[in-house]
């Protein structure tokens, strides 16, 4: 016998989103009520800073949807301190905190410079190897650095035989992505995939494997087409996974179990 759960036609995680954002703060129990009626069953809240990753991990205490990441973002890197890092240490500690992030490069807002973020990055890939936690990786305009640390990190890690983490809101070339996988990561994409401008992106998305792809929202950012310079949300993640299955040319049922599993594997979800 099974439950009326198990009937539900879509079942997701949506894999990144920042669901502690201001934009939230008048209606957040709404947005989750519509992302479990949507049939999504978890919600990763991703902090960028110290307080946004407190935040991130206060809800995922508050809410039985919400899983929470940990970290430092590349555009907040510049006044970086020891008591940041010392208070992600802490977090680390709660039971629902399932990954450093998010964490990267970014070379286009340059809000930090490059050996600044590189540093950001790399303590924070090493904290999350010493804790055996998958990372969220955001990189804009940094691919080829990208690359050379995660390479290094790989080299490194002691915990090789787990999956290292997800490349969040992924925008590039196959070969990239290529490098990317065989890194051991994971590659998220979201709904942004169905702009018009995102054509030929969709031929790369072609060929990547499903059992290694995650759908996102990064919510409050990049909604829908039909919907966008609104706000985005976590219910919406099922349009990222509708795209892909038309991309992949799988069962929206299929794209959601694979996505799914893909999502819990790497952070160690049970649900
Ligand atoms: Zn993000």
């Amino acid at each position: 016998m099974s439950d009326a759960s198990s009937l539900s036609p879509v079942r997701l995680v949506d894999s990144h989103a920042h669901l502690d954002m201001t934009v939230y703060e008048t209606d957040r129990e709404d947005v989750i009520r519509r992302a479990v009626e949507a049939g999504v069953a978890a919600i990763i809240s991703v902090g960028i800073d110290l307080p946004s990753s407190r935040e991130a991990a206060l809800m995922a205490a508050k809410y039985s949807i919400v899983f929470a990441a940990v970290g430092i973002h590349p555009q907040e890197s510049r006044n970086v301190t020891g008591r940041d890092i010392a208070g992600l240490s802490v977090l680390t500690k709660e039971k629902r905190v399932v990954a450093i992030g998010e964490i990267g490069l970014d070379f286009y807002h340059l809000l930090a410079s490059p050996e600044q973020q590189t540093r950001v990055l790399e303590w924070q890939l090493d904290f999350a190897d010493y804790l055996g936690l998958p990372v969220i990786i955001h990189s804009r305009q940094a691919e080829k650095e990208m690359i050379a640390v995660l390479t290094a990190w790989n080299s490194r890690r002691s915990h090789p035989q787990k999956p290292a983490g997800v490349i969040h809101c992924f925008n590039g070339t196959l070969e990239t992505a290529q490098a990317y996988l065989n890194l051991g990561f994971y590659i998220s994409i979201g709904a942004y995939t169905g702009y018009p401008s995102s054509r030929a992106f969709r031929e790369v998305v072609n060929k990547l494997p499903l059992d290694r792809l995650l759908v996102e929202t990064d919510s409050p950012f990049l909604p829908p087409q039909r919907i966008r310079g609104n706000r985005n949300e976590p219910a919406f993640v099922v349009e990222a996974a509708l795209v892909l299955s038309e991309i992949k040319e799988v069962s929206k049922e299929e794209t959601a179990r694979v996505t799914t599993s893909n999502a819990s594997r790497l952070f160690g979800l049970q649900i």
